[in-house]
């Protein structure tokens, strides 16, 4: 007798073939079988007209503050993500010395925007060593698989101590030692090392997280580790300038230690190479024996700017600060409409110096109206500016009104990297060979983005959606983020859905599927906040066998493990 049966669904299997009708059986956590008929089941669940696929594998994600106190991880479990993988980008809060948390968790608010009250009130940090991490996670209880990396940053400050932290030159004796913290890291169970060498990522004290400027015998000795560990991925993101310029150093290292290399490429004006010459080298690179993975999202990182947001387009205003002080969210809608008010606020000016703030808050013809259903591929007469002038309006005028329409909720969406206003630049990236869907950031940039929804935005946009341009075949988009995803990582047990394999399945509605727009909520300890973004469709999901998920509502099942390192196929 099977635990579960899920009975005449379209059974999109992970590996790209094409779909097919069938049921699919469950026992014992794993897959029984797919497609033709199944025996009974303790459980049978309908699936006519539903779609049938494996979970979704996230592998970046920054949940590694939230993963401590809750076990939802969401929004990448409404999302139909089963497993997500943490530590990227060189932050995370392991291994730590007793009395040092303070420094992580700077960092971790720093570079991705998650307060530092939150971070200190809902982590109860009680190791040392990243293998005493992964056993504190291992006790906590989560409705869906988490895996992670041994972050660069942390080693270097827990290590080096304070000429970690300033970014002084590591010694010989110093690299190895950080190796040896990272050897022991994998071997206890993470699934790569991560390091960040881009100039975004600061503290909360503006200062460059440690690691930025590492030398080569550092990055190639940390990576070294890994290879002689034996698995796990290098996980890197770089503004591609100085020594990664050219990118050789990456090339060299994978194909000497058989290690893949994910890159997260933060393409400027000051890199070495433009996205495209990046992936021209990665593919020269693999065709000599390197493993490189560009990773790429199923959009740019967009920021989120509303009432409720860490910035907006008056929110530097001296007027608004003044005006606005101490007031509740629908206290400041209601004042804001008052004519006087507004009047006040738009002949006033944005007081920032600091260009990037700056190029933000004032940079309205990239500005767009995101509305509901969330539009993220506006075209360019749809942005603010165009609007504007449209209507004989400036646009700050139409941006002031923007803020206050859904009561005060609607968000003013800018993509920050949106070239010719249009994704059509992007859909070669998701379609190369040597690229991972990656950069949903999930957990991350609470008070600005919210690209957890992306799996769910592959289908919507992606496959059933666009009509600006080309589009993606729904088995290609799925298996771009299960099979691809979990390979990458090792995790061979899940990713299809085949027999042997582990029972993560979602069950899609898909002419229902649907994002939200994203909303601010308060429920992070110490009352932080975070943007969140639901979804239409997902009629289950199924973690381990169990469900987790039923038309949107959490079942309390908590089924969820901890994944250590290279996970056997069936
Ligand atoms: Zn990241």
């Amino acid at each position: 007798m099977n635990d579960l049966v899920i009975r005449n669904g379209k059974i999109i299997d992970g590996t790209g073939r094409p779909g097919f009708s069938g049921d699919l059986a469950i026992a014992y956590g794993k897959i029984v079988s797919v497609g033709g008929k199944a025996g009974p089941g303790h459980r049978e669940i309908d699936a006519t007209g539903l779609l049938v696929t494996p979970g979704w594998v996230d592998i970046h994600t920054h949940y590694d503050g939230q993963v401590a106190w809750d076990p939802y991880l969401s929004p990448s479990s409404w999302h139909g993500v089963t497993t997500l993988v943490m530590g990227n980008c060189g932050v995370g809060f392991a291994p730590v010395h007793r009395g040092k948390e303070a420094f992580l968790i700077s960092m971790m608010d720093g570079v991705e925007d998650i307060p530092t009250a939150t971070l200190t009130a809902g982590i109860n940090s009680e190791w040392e060593s990243f293998g005493e991490y992964l056993d504190a996670l291992s006790r906590m209880k989560r409705v869906l698989d988490v895996g992670t990396h041994v972050p660069h940053c942390a080693v270097r400050a827990y290590v080096m101590g304070e000429r970690g932290a300033e970014n002084q030159a590591a010694t010989p004796d110093d690299i190895a030692q950080m190796a040896a913290v990272v050897r022991d890291g994998v071997k206890a169970g993470a699934l790569g090392v991560s390091t960040s060498r881009t100039l975004v990522h600061r503290t909360r004290d503006k200062a460059y997280v440690p690691g930025t400027f590492a030398g080569l015998d550092e990055v190639i000795g940390i990576g070294r580790a890994l290879g002689e560990a034996g698995h796990g991925v290098y996980e890197i993101i770089s503004d591609i300038t100085g020594d990664d310029a050219n990118l050789d150093w990456m090339a060299r290292l994978s194909a000497e230690t058989g290690r893949p290399i994910s890159l997260a490429a933060l393409i400027s004006r000051r890199s070495g190479m433009k996205m495209r010459e990046v992936l021209e080298f990665i593919e020269r690179s693999n065709g000599n024996g390197a493993r490189m993975m560009a990773q790429v999202g199923a959009r740019p990182a967009g920021s989120l700017m509303s009432l409720q947001s860490s910035v907006h387009p008056f929110s530097t205003h001296r007027s608004y600060r003044q005006l606005m002080a101490g007031l509740t969210h629908e206290e400041r809608v209601a004042r804001m409409r008052d004519p006087n008010v507004r009047a006040q606020i738009l002949n006033d000016a944005p007081a920032v110096k600091e260009e990037q703030t700056l190029a933000m808050v004032a940079n309205f013809q990239h500005h767009f109206s995101l509305g509901d259903p969330p539009d993220y591929e506006p075209t360019a007469d749809s942005s603010i500016l165009e609007r504007a002038k449209r209507m004989h309006r400036t646009p700050q005028e139409v941006a002031y009104d923007t803020l206050l329409e859904r009561d005060g909720r609607e968000i003013i969406y800018m993509p920050l990297a949106y070239k010719g206003y249009s994704f059509d630049g992007i859909l070669p990236q998701l379609t190369n060979p040597n690229t991972v869907l990656s950069l949903s950031d999930g957990g991350a940039h609470c008070g600005v983005i919210c690209d957890a929804s992306m799996p769910t935005y592959m289908l919507t946009h992606w496959v059933r959606d666009r009509s600006r341009g080309e589009r993606l075949p729904l088995e290609f988009a799925v298996r771009r983020q299960t099979y691809d995803t979990a390979k990458l990582y090792g995790l061979l047990d899940r990713g299809t859905l085949g027999p042997g394999m582990k029972a993560d399945v979602n069950l899609i509605d898909f002419e229902r599927l649907q994002l939200h727009p994203p909303e601010m909520v308060f429920d992070l300890p110490a009352n932080g906040r975070r943007f969140v973004q639901r979804a239409d469709g997902y009629k289950y999901t199924i973690v381990n066998g169990e469900v987790t998920f039923a038309d949107g509502q959490a079942t309390g099942a908590m089924p969820g493990k901890v994944v250590r390192g290279l996970q056997a196929p069936a």
